[in-house]
């Protein structure tokens, strides 16, 4: 995709408007799987809360992929796009019995993460085979918001309260088929992520019927030039030997399973806004775009970065601008940036917009959500349309005021 080809969807879909490279989403999926070719049962579970936009859901089908889930409307969407319940797990986190229960009546593969639930979910359905997760307590990520390995984590049942786990079990003689750990976003460190996999190596010895172990995800992308990434062949290598060594130990070829996110969609997405403003001010020079953080939150979030360049103009002149958005509250998607002359009218890209993006953006201001589009086979397929007026009022309700309050006459 280039950037006369970006210009066009802006033309013709409107500003702001997602794009994603479906090329790209393939190319990552193709990494991962190449990484771990040495493993005999591989199973990739694209995690639907990154972007669940389902065509490109529809397109990891495509490419071989399940999904993981983390609520019963990912699952509906999930069977909406033509998986099977085979190909889905949930992994969900602090949800009721009752929706846990309405996954597994669909055959849904259940990831279960805490003991009280775990021990009700058992006593009540002893047959139904469960995954659980484990918290190793091991600190992968970089903002504490997205790691979820650390001791006062809400994830997981912690390594710690195994013998209470295998209690539970032995009680209620349910079946768990899958150990499962997700440490947190943004692994730096692969040593640090073998690591906690011997740890869940450790764990999953004590469970005799497994028939998966799940690494969860957390892989890193690199947001901007020279940017550190999970070293992924690496991983794959290291971890693959180790895999087929405790399955060797264990005597069952079991399959190896994770559920990426951000690697599979982070880079395929860009997001196109238009420049609204140029405003300078005694210190900095804004350029205001035609979105803020009800679109794009993650910058004031989590303090995520995302590289911004000027698709209209290229070639111009590097000066240094700040951007922001059009919401009434701080709003800053990046400051003090190196950015080819902007002029009112142009349209600025964003990179790194496939994950966590679209999927967290809301009407605040009462704003229109954007269009989304699927560049695949070199065209340009419209796979949202941008919300109107009508998705804003749709499901409020008026109250009559033109009525008043009658006299109760009290005897
Ligand atoms: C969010 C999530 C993922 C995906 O994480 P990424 O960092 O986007 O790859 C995987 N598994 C679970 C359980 C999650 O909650």
């Amino acid at each position: 995709m280039n950037e006369g080809q970006l210009l066009k969807i802006t033309e013709e879909y409107g500003s702001p408007v997602y794009v994603y490279d479906a090329e790209k989403i393939g190319t990552q999926y193709k990494r991962l799987t190449s990484a771990f070719k040495g493993v005999k049962n591989l199973k990739i579970n694209y995690a639907v809360k990154a972007l669940s936009n389902i065509s490109v859901l529809k397109y990891l089908k495509s490419l071989g992929s399940g999904i993981d889930t983390v609520s019963i409307q990912e699952v509906q969407l999930g069977l909406a796009a033509g998986f099977s319940a085979e190909q889905i797990i949930f992994t969900p986190n602090g949800v009721s019995l009752s929706e846990i229960e309405e996954a597994a009546k669909l055959g849904i593969q259940i990831n279960i993460d805490n003991l009280s639930v775990l021990e009700q979910f058992g006593t009540k359905h002893p047959n139904t085979p469960v995954c659980i997760r484990i918290n190793p307590h091991v600190m992968a990520g970089g903002n504490s918001n997205i790691s979820v390995g650390h001791i006062d984590s809400k994830f997981g049942i912690s390594i710690h309260q195994i013998p209470h786990l295998l209690r539970i079990i032995e009680n209620t003689k349910m079946n768990i088929n899958g150990i499962h750990m997700h440490t947190g976003s943004d692994i730096l460190d692969i040593d640090v992520f073998l690591y906690a996999s011997e740890i869940l190596f450790e764990t999953a010895k004590k469970f005799k019927k497994l028939e998966f172990i799940d690494f969860g995800s957390g892989f890193k992308v690199p947001y901007k030039a020279g940017d550190i990434e999970t070293n992924i062949e690496e991983l794959g290598k290291k971890l693959s030997a180790k895999f087929n060594a405790f399955c060797k130990e264990y005597g069952k070829e079991l399959t190896l399973a994770f559920e990426p996110g951000k690697f599979l969609v982070s880079e395929s997405g860009n997001f196109l806004t238009t420049v609204n403003a140029v405003k300078q001010t005694t210190s900095t020079v804004f350029a205001q775009v035609d979105s803020g953080f009800n679109h794009l939150v993650r910058p004031m979030f989590y303090g995520s970065h995302h590289d911004i360049d000027n698709i209209s103009n290229p070639k111009g002149r590097e000066r240094f601008y700040s951007v922001v958005g059009y919401i009434c509250e701080t709003d800053t998607f990046g400051s003090n940036r190196r950015i080819t002359e902007i002029n009112e009218g142009d349209v600025l890209r964003f990179k790194n917009a496939g994950a966590y993006c679209f999927s967290m953006a809301s009407n605040y201001n009462s704003r229109f959500r954007p269009a989304e589009v699927l560049w695949y086979n070199d065209k340009a397929h419209l796979i949202r349309k941008r919300e109107t007026f009508d998705d804003i009022i749709k499901n409020q309700v008026e109250v009559d005021f033109s009525t008043k309050k009658e006299k109760v006459l009290v005897k």
